[in-house]
């Protein structure tokens, strides 16, 4: 039996390589669903080599013309927020993967947890949104969340067999991006451009732009405790330059396993789908002879203030982290319109966390209320930053 897989974000940097693990693998996966937020002309031609069941386009002004094109095909269209959390519950899917970006990944995951479908989780702002509901709610309905983000699809795969034997603390591995060294007199003239340069992933630009800040490690520590039921001090980063291992467990017996391989995101992605099997592939193997050293360094977590910031989120808890994921998307998308400097990105996430009213034990109404008020909050101080 094939797997019917409903892929979030089609149109992006993750969708588009699922798309290519699912195009090598015919006789394992079909697709389902397909949805895109504005990108409706990749959206069709996806639709039309894939022949999925429906696309879900965010943009409602294109939904006429989406369906002019499909409808002949036998692909149903439709448009916009609601519609996004209601495809997910479609019976025919098996496994939903959460690709698009940002906090738009919170209520479509939610639908689709309570709908009992497998998560294929790359959208990592939904367990740092609300991981502590999120938890809850794959707890309760009983629904695995396969980790695609690589260092998380790391630790998974080195717990394999491990389940039973209590992890003493991980290590995420963080390349530390273009501005790695970088001091301050330095990361105060760096402009967008030197930002969306990454020496090793292709990605799409927000989390191109929060791997420079170091944003996207400290999203990955939160995202670790939800995900492996960790304390704060069980989590570590170190900066590997070369991206090769993708990140490691240590057990109490002091041993660690680490997993490794070439910076890839299709590996990652193909496991989640894929799981438990592992499933033969072409992609470029790692070669020793190219690489005569692995190297290794502390994060400067001082002027890379967001990785901070997001283990002190997390040892506050509660709504917490949702203020700094919301600061975080404002401050990262005014970066990309030079809006403002880079270093006011870890500033202005700062304030907003701090000037966040602390709700211990949110629920969805409370996390959508966070949300909304650390965007404005945040807005509000970019916009001073003009003045
Ligand atoms: P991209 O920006 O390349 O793609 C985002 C996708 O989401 C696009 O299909 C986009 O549609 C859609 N989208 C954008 N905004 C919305 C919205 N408001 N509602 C619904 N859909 C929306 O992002 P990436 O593929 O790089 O990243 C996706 C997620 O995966 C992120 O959470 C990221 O952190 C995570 N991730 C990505 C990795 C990577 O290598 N890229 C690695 C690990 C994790 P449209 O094209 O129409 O705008
Ligand atoms: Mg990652």
């Amino acid at each position: 039996m094939k797997k019917k897989i409903a892929i979030l974000g089609s149109t992006g940097s993750i969708g588009t390589q699922a798309l290519d693990v699912i195009k090598s693998n015919p006789d394992l996966f079909e697709v389902e669903v397909l949805t895109a937020h504005s990108n409706g002309k990749l959206l069709v031609e996806q639709a039309l080599e894939f022949k999925p069941n429906c696309v879900v386009i965010g943009d409602e002004k294109q939904y006429d013309s989406i369906s002019k094109e499909l409808w002949a095909e036998g692909i149903k269209t439709y448009a916009g927020k609601e519609a996004l959390k209601e495809v997910v519950q479609m019976d025919s899917i098996d496994t939903v993967l959460t690709a698009m970006v940002g906090y738009s990944g919170l209520e479509p995951t939610i639908e689709a947890i309570k709908a009992k479908k497998k998560i294929a989780l790359a959208n990592k702002e939904t367990l740092v949104v609300a991981g502590e509901l999120i938890s809850k709610l794959a707890n309760q309905y009983q629904v695995p969340i396969l980790p695609v983000d690589s260092e998380h699809s790391a630790i998974f795969q080195c717990l394999v067999g491990e389940f039973h034997n209590p992890i003493e603390k991980i290590i995420l591995t963080a390349s530390g991006g273009p501005f790695r060294g970088f001091n301050r007199a330095q990361l105060e003239k760096v402009s967008k451009a030197d930002a969306l340069k990454h020496p090793n992933w292709e990605m799409g630009a927000k989390i191109t732009i929060d791997s420079a800040t170091l944003m996207n490690k400290g999203l990955e520590v939160i995202e670790a405790k939800w995900l492996f039921e960790l304390e704060p001090h069980q989590i570590e980063v170190i900066v590997h330059p070369q991206s090769i291992i993708h990140s490691l467990v240590q057990f109490e017996d002091g041993s660690m396993k680490a997993q490794m391989g070439l910076p890839d995101m299709k590996l990652p992605i193909q496991y989640a789908l894929g799981y438990p099997n592992r499933i033969p592939s072409d992609f470029e193997r790692f070669d020793f002879a190219n690489f005569s050293s692995l190297t290794f360094e502390k994060a400067d977590d001082k002027l890379f203030k967001n990785l901070a910031l997001a283990f002190d989120a997390l040892e506050k808890g509660g709504n917490i982290a949702c203020a700094l994921n919301a600061a975080n998307e404002i401050t990262n998308e005014a970066f990309r319109k030079e809006l403002i400097p880079f270093l006011a990105i870890g500033e202005i996430n700062e304030q907003v966390m701090h000037a966040t009213e602390f709700v211990k034990s949110p629920k969805i109404e409370d996390y959508i209320q966070t949300n909304e008020l650390a965007r404005q909050k945040a807005l509000e101080i970019v916009k001073n930053y003009q003045a």
